[in-house]
């Protein structure tokens, strides 16, 4: 049956000015822009494509456009045992010991707990946000309707028969066994979540802070949390955990917009007694939870099961059926949420309407999040000692190196929202791409000019392989929500 939410008719007009937001995009995106290395750019409206980015300036071939940090990013929850990363800006952190560590007592833990015997089966749409992109977690796997812990790269190496002792795991986690050569890869040292959990670990305090501030203190499980109940919220987690990680991306923006509100709100009084006014707040209150909102109301949104796009696997006739579903999931996480985290001043950011559109958000906007790992780094510079050294040194890395297998040097994957690169339109034949320098590593995308981009002209990149015949690259796009008009595809149209 169809998901009636209350609050969507209860709340409707507040819930059309979320969404049709009444103040011009220019204000915000130049206050943003001020806040960026590279302050070339400027983000313009035009009749065509809405949003676009554009040069200020002149760049020249690999000239560095644009670092735009996360505004709201995940590491995926099946990534999680493969790295350690700062949950806010997405770093590395620890030691190359301690992220090998770690790695190999979790896929000790997910195989003794027979994890792999009890295969959870999800479509992969559900399970998947982010489809198109995700070409290194599907590659060669023909069966798209499983995903299961294997698949994620938990515990891939079946074949290797290098067990390593528990104690020296430990030892390894715990800092007593160093590894040679092991302080080339400088990591700063992990930082606990203030709130006491055991999910969130940071580079810096200042990131721990940050993220408090900004969205974890009601996402947070520990002692310290300010949710509602950390129960509940166990709940919800464990749920998106299970179908879709995108439901913790949603919820890390409605949590931002809660506190965020909460912060004005307590400036607009603080304010208000100075000038000693009647303290009516009325209508004020949506006003600033119109003002908490607007970093979210500048991203594209369409409503989350009318826009997936339909999985291969699901036969078209089941169409009706398949969005119905994804609705009714949505539902179950929002409820979920709600118990976790309600706000009656906030009451509007808990419709299904405006879930259904935070997510549909990540599904327009879907930009991946990657970060390089370190440890490959570290194998590396090993194999390139000279010859004795090397030997030396491999007598201690070669088991560990075996234990890890192939996947010894996964990197850091979710999914995220740059709210500039978000803005930047598609083109097959880009002047920008997304390009991480060797010294770029946290979470951050970055963009760098693949031709000379003079001022005036807008920067673009290409959301897809623009190496991909006409009709395949406008078929992806198609899941973009457009038909692409660029110079590239105009000359390869067929004739009609
Ligand atoms: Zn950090
Ligand atoms: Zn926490
Ligand atoms: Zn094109």
């Amino acid at each position: 049956m169809e998901p009636v939410c209350p609050i969507d008719s209860s709340c409707s007009n507040q819930i059309s000015l979320l969404l049709n937001p009444p103040s011009p995009p220019q204000k915000y995106f130049e206050e943003l822009i001020k806040t960026r290395q590279s302050c070339g750019l400027e983000v313009r409206t035009n009749g065509k494509h809405g949003k676009g980015v554009y040069a200020k300036v002149d760049f020249k071939e690999g000239d560095l456009v644009l670092k735009d940090p996360v505004l709201f990013g995940i590491q995926h929850s099946s990534n999680k045992m493969d790295c350690l990363v700062c949950s806010h800006c997405f770093q590395f952190i620890g030691s190359v010991e301690l992220q090998i560590g770690r790695k190999l007592y979790l896929r000790n833990l997910a195989d003794a707990s027979g994890s792999n015997s009890g295969k959870r089966k999800f479509s992969s749409a559900l399970k998947d946000c982010s489809g198109q992109c995700n070409e290194s977690r599907d590659h060669g796997d023909s069966d798209v309707e499983e995903c299961d812990v294997d698949r994620c790269g938990v515990s891939d190496s079946k074949s290797n028969t290098n067990v390593i002792p528990k104690d020296v795991i430990d030892s390894l986690m715990e800092g007593g066994l160093k590894l040679p050569h092991s302080d080339i890869v400088s990591l700063p040292a992990v930082v606990s979540c203030p709130g006491k959990c055991k999910e969130a670990y940071y580079c810096s305090q200042s990131c721990a802070e940050a993220d408090w501030n900004l969205y974890h203190s009601l996402l947070c499980t520990g002692k310290g949390s300010k949710s509602l109940s950390t129960e509940a919220l166990s709940v919800f987690i464990q749920h998106a955990n299970e179908t879709n990680d995108i439901f913790l991306l949603a919820a890390k923006v409605i949590s931002f917009t809660i506190l965020r509100y909460r912060k004005l709100k307590t400036v607009y009084f603080e304010e208000k007694e100075k000038h000693d006014a009647p303290s009516i707040l009325g209508n004020c209150n949506f006003s600033l939870l119109l003002e908490a909102w607007e970093p979210v109301s500048m991203g594209y949104k369409r409503r989350w099961w009318n826009c997936i796009s339909l999985p291969d696997d699901v036969d078209c006739h089941d169409e009706v059926a398949f969005r119905l579903q994804i609705k009714e999931l949505a539902f179950t996480s929002l409820q979920l949420l709600k118990a976790a985290i309600f706000d009656k001043e906030c009451e509007p950011l808990f419709s299904l309407e405006i879930y259904g559109h935070i997510i549909g958000m990540f599904e327009l906007n879907n930009l991946d999040l990657v970060v390089e790992s370190p440890v490959e780094n570290y194998f590396l510079y090993i194999d390139d000692l000279p010859d004795s050294e090397k030997e030396k040194a491999e007598k201690v890395t070669e088991s560990f190196l075996d234990a890890l297998g192939d996947e010894y040097s996964g990197c850091c994957e979710g999914t995220a929202f740059f709210p500039l690169q978000s803005c930047m339109n598609h083109s097959c034949n880009p002047n920008a791409k997304a390009f991480k320098r060797e010294e770029d590593r946290d979470g951050q995308a970055v963009l760098v000019a693949l031709q000379p981009i003079h001022k005036g002209e807008e920067v673009t990149i290409s959301y897809i392989d623009e190496e991909l015949p006409y009709e395949e690259r406008q078929s992806l796009l198609a899941d973009y929500g457009f038909r692409c008009r660029c110079p590239k595809c105009l000359d390869e149209e067929l004739p009609s």
